[in-house]
């Protein structure tokens, strides 16, 4: 590829780095295998995460299997995830737009029923999984623990790893 930002007319070539996927709006997800394109000549960085798409429903995986409580940030990422508007997330929640807002806008955990809310509006959205929250819900299968979450790719497919 060649730098769109300056004249270069330099082949730039990538180097495999492992970085934080910051446009999630999280900050313990960890992308393996990001191609990173850097121009000598500007200065100008491009990173190519792959599929974002599949990406972002590997870490919706992950959150919804967190033993923790999800936190603020990690519901608005589900919430944005499925497409929904705050206003139209918090009718489906019973509560107030703003209500939703105070509780996005922290970074510590939602409580337990709120965060149960909120994982089951958002799993009835997920047809295609292999994985079932019932289980963990009722104690027959343990939701995992983790402080952050690595994203792989691996012939096509992304897989998780729980660091
Ligand atoms: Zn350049």
């Amino acid at each position: 590829m060649r730098c769109t930002m300056c004249e270069s007319k330099k082949n730039l070539k990538p180097k495999i780095e492992n970085l934080k996927y910051e446009v999630s709006g999280l900050d313990n997800i960890l992308v393996h295998g990001v191609k990173v394109y850097h121009c000598d000549n500007c200065g100008e960085r491009y990173l190519q995460y792959g599929n974002h798409e599949e990406i972002d429903a590997a870490i919706a995986e992950a959150l919804l299997k967190k033993q923790k409580a999800l936190t603020g940030k990690e519901i608005r990422f589900l919430r944005r995830w499925k497409g929904y508007s705050g206003q139209r997330f918090a009718r489906l929640l019973n509560t107030s737009a703003a209500h939703l807002y105070r509780i996005e806008a922290k970074n510590n955990s939602a409580n337990d029923k709120f965060d149960r809310l909120v994982r089951l509006a958002i799993i009835s959205l997920v047809k295609d999984r292999n994985y079932e929250l019932h289980d963990m819900f009722e104690g027959k299968k343990d939701f995992i623990k983790y402080k952050r979450i690595e994203i792989q790719s691996k012939g096509g497919q992304y897989s998780l790893r729980y660091a």
